[in-house]
């Protein structure tokens, strides 16, 4: 696979971003990666299938600054559409050819049992509840859920002081599901993607938002000076590829595509061009061939 970056555009659209804050990420700085021409694969795996297309569908999100967010081009932006874009050029699949849907928390399992979407890049938890419904690659990322409140709050400072307090996330999430269980004396307040968190927050409807520390970063960095995340992340979030379940060869295919990414460069290059942008380069995760 091979990278393309202009590092004088992404010279400048990092000054603009440092100059103006974060209005949108991605866009012009973003890495190119060029599709694999000569690629074949044996008849009758998804790969070939995929290949012969010239097209794939990716779930994603599109609310999520850094990883997943709409732009202005009407194509998300972030992390995880440009893992997205890794694995469509393995296939041989340039960027164009890839149809982009909206994913929220609740419906990824739905949308690739029902075959809406052949893959699913999405802030989306590798866990064994999930694994019975779809097979997961990577993980290529590992976060970690944390607390994000108003700049101003001094009262909440992990999810120990949850307690008796309004905490907004979504509906089936991990983070989510953790408050139920595990901090249930939080009032959970459940919506059906994050950035409807937002106004509740501003105007004290809620008193915290939770999920994921990069998501709550990309609406921090979004959203200057309004909101602040406080705590330590308090569990291990590794996100995979969600895929259809016992399609080995193809979970094995995207596998050997994420190592390689770490290998080439391109999954550094996707980072930097995106939450690179606000938060520190990882070490990318060994991916688990389960
Ligand atoms: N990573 C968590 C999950 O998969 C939270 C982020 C999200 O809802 O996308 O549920």
């Amino acid at each position: 696979m091979r990278v393309r970056r202009s590092r004088g555009i992404q010279a400048l659209a990092a000054a603009v971003v440092l100059s103006l804050g974060l209005t949108a990420c991605g866009g012009d700085d973003e890495p190119t990666v060029e599709p694999d021409e000569d690629v074949t694969f044996d008849a009758g795996t998804t790969m070939a299938e995929l290949n012969e297309q010239g097209a794939i569908t990716i779930g994603t999100k599109f609310d999520q600054p850094l990883f997943g967010l709409r732009g202005p081009s009407g194509d998300p932006e972030g992390f995880d559409v440009e893992i997205g874009k890794i694995i469509a050029a393995a296939l041989g699949i340039p960027a164009d050819g890839i149809e982009w849907v909206e994913t929220v928390s609740a419906n990824r399992e739905q949308f690739i049992q029902d075959g809406d979407v052949d893959i699913v890049v999405a802030t989306y938890t590798i866990n064994d509840d999930r694994k019975e419904l779809v097979a997961f690659a990577g993980p290529y990322f590992v976060a970690g859920q944390t607390i994000m409140v108003l700049e101003e709050n001094s009262d909440i400072n992990g999810p120990d002081d949850l307690a008796g307090m309004q905490v907004c996330s979504v509906e089936g999430s991990t983070p989510a599901e953790r408050i139920r269980t595990e901090y249930p004396e939080a009032e959970l307040v459940p919506t059906d993607a994050y950035s409807n968190c937002l106004e509740p927050l501003r105007n004290g409807q809620v008193d915290a938002v939770t999920t994921d520390n990069v998501i709550l970063s990309g609406f921090v960095a979004q959203n200057e000076g309004e909101f602040k995340i406080v705590g330590e992340p308090f569990s291990e979030e590794p996100y995979g590829i969600g895929l259809a379940l016992e399609d080995d060869e193809f979970r094995n295919f995207i596998n050997d595509t994420l190592e390689e990414s770490y290998e080439d460069g391109s999954w550094e290059a996707a980072w930097e061009a995106t939450a690179g942008e606000v938060l520190e380069l990882p070490e990318p995760p060994a991916v688990d061939r389960y």
